[in-house]
């Protein structure tokens, strides 16, 4: 089966070099296996988007000297490469799901869940969603009864059990996801649709057959795969790539300098040197310049580690210097 990967950027701001990180590791790990590249912009959450965004990673990857064969400014079979475009794809694999029984309307707030705080908290800083909540039964085609949906979140019924993966960089994953997090969001009360109903259906319909992003979402996988399977697919292979953290070990934020890619462009530093950084920091080598195409000539997916690798302060003027 030949080899299909993207990148997903949720459009929230300039490409930050940790998803620069994630995107080089996808790219070269697709593009050594002779594979395909897409690209997806993940747009749902509208008002966490800011403008131009999505203009400006896309700049911002191509300066980098990343390509893809489907996505903005090339389209291809799959499309349209929005997320906000494709609603009714969205709709279609909700009623498929809850066809198969694993739907329900739920209107408990998260105000309400929050309020259940005997449990432990789970993934989502809330208690995992307690199975009693779900309602007792559900009419037939309760799917296409507005009065049924008015007002209700739709949520993934999960059943008891766990969920096995091995990840490519963490190795065996175990998890249930019904002690986790429980029943989770689908669709949300506003109408937005949920980023692991998304993800999941896009990865479907777009192919793709290896996931490679950042280890923030490692506890998102169990998720996607019960959705995955609901939907009848089968799972692609993971690989969840290290974050990038300060001196002192803490996620990079603001108060760091700006991290974009575009600032350390400005600030002087060549694709090249941040390439050949980035590679590094995959566990590819020492950093020296270098280019995509030399990355993935010998991209090793076994040799990326999933400790955080370290930004210490002054990356712009090392790259300057690389
Ligand atoms: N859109 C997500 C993000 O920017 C990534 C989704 C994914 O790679 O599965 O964090």
């Amino acid at each position: 089966m030949s080899v299909v990967g993207r990148f997903a950027p949720s459009p929230t701001g300039d490409l930050h070099v940790g998803s620069a990180l994630a995107l080089l590791a996808a790219w070269a790990s697709a593009r050594s296996a002779g594979g395909r590249f897409v690209y997806r912009v993940e747009d749902l959450d509208g008002p966490r988007a800011v403008p131009g965004s999505v203009d400006r990673q896309i700049e911002d990857a191509q300066w980098l000297g990343l390509d893809w064969d489907e996505g903005p400014g090339v389209d291809g079979p799959n499309g349209p490469y929005r997320q906000s475009e494709r609603g009714a794809v969205y709709e279609a694999a909700l009623r498929e799901l809850s066809k198969g029984g694993h739907l329900f309307p739920c209107r408990v707030s998260r105000k309400d869940l929050q309020e259940l705080a005997s449990a432990p908290h789970g993934h989502d800083g809330l208690p995992p969603y307690p199975a009693e909540l779900r309602p007792p039964s559900l009419a037939l085609g309760w799917f296409d009864d507005e009065a049924a949906r008015a007002d209700a979140a739709l949520r993934f019924r999960v059943e008891a059990g766990e969920v096995a993966f091995r990840d490519r960089v963490v190795g065996r994953v175990v998890e249930s996801v019904r002690h986790s997090v429980g029943d989770f969001v689908l669709k949300r009360r506003d109408g937005v649709y949920g980023y692991q109903l998304a993800v999941v259906v896009d990865d479907l319909a777009m192919g793709v057959t290896e996931v490679v992003r950042g280890m923030d979402l490692l506890d998102s996988t169990a998720r996607q795969i019960l959705l995955i399977r609901a939907l009848g697919g089968d799972p692609p292979v993971y690989a969840h790539v290290p974050l990038l953290v300060n001196a002192d070990g803490e996620k990079l934020s603001k108060r760091d300098g700006a991290l974009t890619v575009r600032a350390l462009r400005e600030a002087g530093v060549e694709a090249d040197a941040l390439v050949g950084w980035l590679a590094a920091a995959l566990g590819q080598g020492d950093a020296r310049r270098r280019t995509p195409q030399d990355v993935a000539a010998s991209f090793d997916v076994g040799r990326v580690g999933p400790e955080p690798a370290v930004v210490r302060d002054g990356l712009a003027d090392r790259l300057a210097a690389l």
